[in-house]
């Protein structure tokens, strides 16, 4: 077995493991249909490598030579295809084919020419340049690009580069005199070792593109409450933490809020209707809060709101808003009013996170000693607020 026949054996199982790895992705990923032409995509690039050996070993070397052309830029158009799905660029499908069955056509027409001359290589070798450019134009324009899809962008630029870079080279040092002699160039051998590289290169990064996805998604349900659908005491902390570092020394408010005797509605009404309840809460929170507010249901009927860059005053008017609308929450019994209690502490350095909790939560125990369905401010920023909003009394904010 000579050198390059050793490259076209390792590409073919390479390019098989990517096809089965993909679809064992495609099981688990959100972007499922994206995986399966990824799959598709490698599992029709690695017939090539077989192709390839029957040009050099059986009779008929001009079917094989064109088959492992069309294999290949099939493999890579469904690769294309697949990358289409997974950043929000389709493919019209008519176009992709009719580029395939153009690009067949061409090959087969080029096929008699001389091999090595820049027409004949730079033919052959514009096909696969194109899809993969194309692939790397997707990736690198699309919108909330990360790190690994960046690094993608620029392995596809890179692949799709090297098909032009292969026609140089084989104007350069020769690519046999005929497909059959393929197989015993120096060329082959280099560009076959280059396509492998680039191949696991381009299979791997795919791949993590994919596993990153995977893990992003399982890590927001984990820190997701199915009931509220609002974030968990993990997600609730992990966005605050975020929103703190965007802005460690500014302005914020911490909101704490727990619903009125809920265990008497779960009594008189049913477990079912306090579902309900903490399900109608969530949504009207998820609804009024600002975008940038961080929501979590942190305990049984308790919820925190984070909100950045918000005067205390703002934040106030807010839980009041909140605590309003609680009374009108709609599909629950008519006879049913629910309400909650409030307290909001302001923060100012990040620092004085915990602080703000441990008074955001006293300000709330005084709501609720104080007959509940009412917001209290912490105290200690009642004169401040006072000053500040000059007609507002933040002690007793009932209305
Ligand atoms: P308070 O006004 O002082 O807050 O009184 P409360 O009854 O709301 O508070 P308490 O802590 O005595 O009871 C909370 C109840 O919330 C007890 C628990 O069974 C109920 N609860 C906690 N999680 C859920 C839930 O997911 N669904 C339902 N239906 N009830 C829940
Ligand atoms: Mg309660
Ligand atoms: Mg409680």
């Amino acid at each position: 077995m000579n050198g390059v026949a050793f490259f076209l054996g390792v590409n073919f199982v390479v390019a098989v493991c990517f096809s089965a790895v993909f679809a064992v992705v495609a099981t688990r990923s959100r972007s499922r249909r994206a995986a399966l032409w990824l799959a598709a995509g490698f599992g029709v690039a690695s017939l090539s490598a077989v192709c390839e050996l029957l040009v050099a070993y059986t009779a008929s070397p001009k079917i094989w030579a064109i088959g492992a052309f069309a294999t290949v830029l099939t493999g890579m158009m469904l690769l294309r295809v697949g990358i289409g799905h997974l950043y929000a660029r389709r493919l019209d499908k008519r176009i992709a084919a009719f580029f395939v069955g153009a690009s067949i056509i061409l090959c087969y027409a080029i096929y008699e020419l001389p091999r090595g001359t820049p027409l004949q290589a730079f033919s052959y070798q514009s096909p696969f340049a194109i899809i993969l450019l194309d692939s790397a134009f997707v990736v690198l324009s699309s919108r909330g690009r990360q790190t690994v899809d960046r690094f993608l962008g620029m392995v596809l630029l890179f692949t799709g580069l090297h098909f032009f870079a292969k026609a140089g080279v084989a104007v350069l040092v020769g690519a046999g005199s005929a497909a059959r002699d393929y197989i015993h160039t120096n060329y082959a051998l280099i560009s076959q070792s280059a396509t492998a590289i680039l191949v696991v290169a381009v299979g791997l990064t795919l791949l993590a593109t994919l596993v990153l996805e995977i893990m992003a998604d399982q890590r927001s349900e984990s820190e997701k409450d199915t009931l509220s659908m609002l974030a968990n005491r993990r997600g609730f902390d992990r966005q605050v933490q975020s929103l703190l570092s965007e802005a460690p020394n500014g302005k914020h408010a911490v909101i704490l809020c727990d619903l009125d005797h809920f265990k008497r509605i779960n009594d008189t009404y049913g477990h079912h209707v306090g579902d309900l309840v903490i399900q109608g809460f969530g949504h009207l929170m998820n609804n009024s809060a600002p975008k940038r507010a961080a929501l979590g249901r942190i305990g049984g009927e308790e919820f925190a709101i984070f909100l950045p860059d918000t005067e205390i005053g703002a934040a106030v008017l807010f839980a009041q808003a909140l605590r309003g609308a609680t009374m009108t929450l709609p599909d629950l019994p008519e006879s049913l009013s629910v309400t909650a209690s409030f307290g909001v502490s302001p923060l100012t350095s990040a620092a004085g996170l915990i602080e703000a909790y441990r008074r955001a939560d006293i300000a709330l125990y005084t709501a609720k000693n104080a007959g509940r369905n009412q917001v209290k401010l912490a105290a200690g920023d009642r004169a401040e607020t006072e000053n500040q909003r000059g007609t507002v009394a933040p002690d007793h904010w009932k209305t």
